[in-house]
């Protein structure tokens, strides 16, 4: 078994474990682990030491808050991911653990990919921090003309611009507070490093509004082909590319750069980079359903599908035609134990299939090796409902639930209860939860592309 890891903290949401979860699965690789570990920064050495420990290590992505205190606890880190200040990759070879900043890389490649040139050009940088250095670092390399930090922190551009000019001798640095401040020049790539236009940060601390911050490019003199490249990834539309389309721009999203700070870290700790199509992946990864009988998944789940012209797959469904019994047959001839190791494999086949609606059994989520699939993929709904409503749900079709069929009306509601309580633990691994009492499914499903989509 090799192992790959991320760090941070938090970590639930880093899209890390289903890119690499992705990437190994493509190339068919059944000994390769990657995991999310939530590390505390007073836990940063103790992870390091049993890492560096590891002989099936790897090695591992690092994220907020480490990405600088990792530095002194490395043996050796890159050039650029010195001068950046940050690492995003380690390498665990020769008994060595090896820091990188891929993002630099992810820059390039997506320079190269939208055929961007910056070469003797004006680039104007919104933004000074971390990813700003990222791009910063990208632009000098290419020898850009002139690279203009805009920010109002201009203590933190400053010392970026301290930092990096000795560095890149063809390239000058400069800053500007506010749009007002640019200096005259023709244009050639506005990229935009802040998180202004994520749905978390829809102002900036002025409490401008995105769209009306980044109407600002509307004063620009642009060249005749010039881009806007913002590395948001999520949404993939941003108000700063609706502006820039509207400026005559040519949009780039963050996806490419995300996707090609990946292919660099797996080139790094494998040494080729792996030739897979992530990006239709990302952009429409699985959605799973998952809660008590009767909470909703087969009615929803098809009305879901449905909308985004998506398959819907019933993981109980398939479980039977591929064994060839009813679910109630499995039950009674294998035992629970054989058929939640079935569910699992199914469950495997279906989670790195893009446009997939994919409706769980009710326990599927006791099974350790099925959550934990499940949390490296993410986008898990748990559809719940209150007592009475299951019961009420339940009592019409008991007699096909394995779990409930022969019992007295007393003994079903004890038994919801009982196996609700067992169940609520795993049903909180999931990242969005929906109460489907009080609304229609279609309410419901359209609940549920909101959130994701
Ligand atoms: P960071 O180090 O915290 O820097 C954020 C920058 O944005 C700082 O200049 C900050 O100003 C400014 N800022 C923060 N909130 C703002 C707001 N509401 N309005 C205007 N400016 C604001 O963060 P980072 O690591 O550079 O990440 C920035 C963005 O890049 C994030 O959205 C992240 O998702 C994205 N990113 C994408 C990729 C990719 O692969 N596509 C890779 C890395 C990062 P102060 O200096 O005043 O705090």
């Amino acid at each position: 078994m090799r192992e790959a890891a991320v760090i941070g903290k938090p970590i639930s949401h880093s899209l890390s474990p289903s890119i690499f979860g992705f990437i190994s699965h493509r190339l068919g690789l059944s000994d390769f682990d990657y995991r999310a570990h939530e590390v505390d920064p007073a836990d940063l050495k103790t992870f390091i030491d049993l890492f560096h420990k590891n002989p099936n290590g790897v090695g591992f992505n690092v994220t907020i808050p480490h990405k600088e205190k990792i530095f002194d606890l490395l043996n050796e880190i890159s050039p650029e991911a010195k001068l950046i200040g940050a690492v995003n990759v380690v390498h665990l070879t020769n008994n060595e653990l090896r820091g990188y900043n891929t993002d630099v890389y992810g820059v390039l490649q997506t320079f190269k990919k939208h055929s961007v040139v910056v070469r003797d050009r004006n680039a104007l940088l919104i933004g000074a921090g971390g990813a700003a250095r990222a791009v910063a670092y990208a632009l000098g390399s290419e020898n850009a003309a002139n690279v203009t930090i805009l920010t109002p922190n201009l203590s933190r551009a400053k010392s970026l611009i301290s930092e990096f000019q000795p560095h890149f001798k063809q390239t000058k640095f400069q800053v500007a507070a506010d749009w007002s401040q640019l200096d005259p020049v023709e244009w050639s790539l506005i990229a935009q490093s802040t998180p202004l236009g994520m749905s978390s940060q829809p102002m900036t601390r002025d409490g401008v509004s995105a769209l009306d911050y980044f109407s600002g490019l509307n004063q620009l003199k642009l060249s005749q082909k010039a881009w806007a490249f913002d590395l948001i990834y999520r949404p993939e539309w941003t108000p700063f590319l609706e502006q820039g389309r509207q400026c005559g721009l040519v949009p780039i999203g963050g996806l490419d750069m995300l996707i090609e700070q990946a292919l660099e870290t797996w080139r790094i700790w494998f040494g080729e980079r792996p030739s897979v199509e992530l990006s239709d992946y990302l952009r429409h990864r699985p959605i799973f359903l998952t809660g008590f009988m009767g909470a909703g998944k087969s009615t929803i789940g098809p009305l879901l599908a449905r909308k985004l012209g998506w398959n819907f797959v019933e993981i109980d469904h398939a479980i039977e035609s591929e064994a060839g019994l009813s679910i109630r047959e499995l039950f009674k001839t294998k035992g629970e134990p054989f058929f939640r190791d079935l569910e699992r494999k199914i469950i495997a086949r279906f989670a790195f299939e893009p446009r997939s609606i994919i409706s769980l059994g009710g326990g599927s989520l006791t099974h350790p090796q099925t959550r934990e699939l499940l949390a490296k993929i993410g986008r898990l709904v748990f559809l719940t409902a209150d007592l009475d409503t299951l019961d009420k749900r339940l009592k019409l079709n008991s007699t096909k639930r394995p779990l409930l069929a022969g019992l007295t009306d007393a003994q079903r509601r004890q038994k919801i209860e009982s196996l609700l309580k067992e169940r609520e633990a795993f049903y909180n691994q999931a990242s969005f939860r929906l109460d489907t009492a009080s609304m229609t499914a279609q309410q419901a499903a359209e609940r549920i592309r909101e959130k994701f989509l």
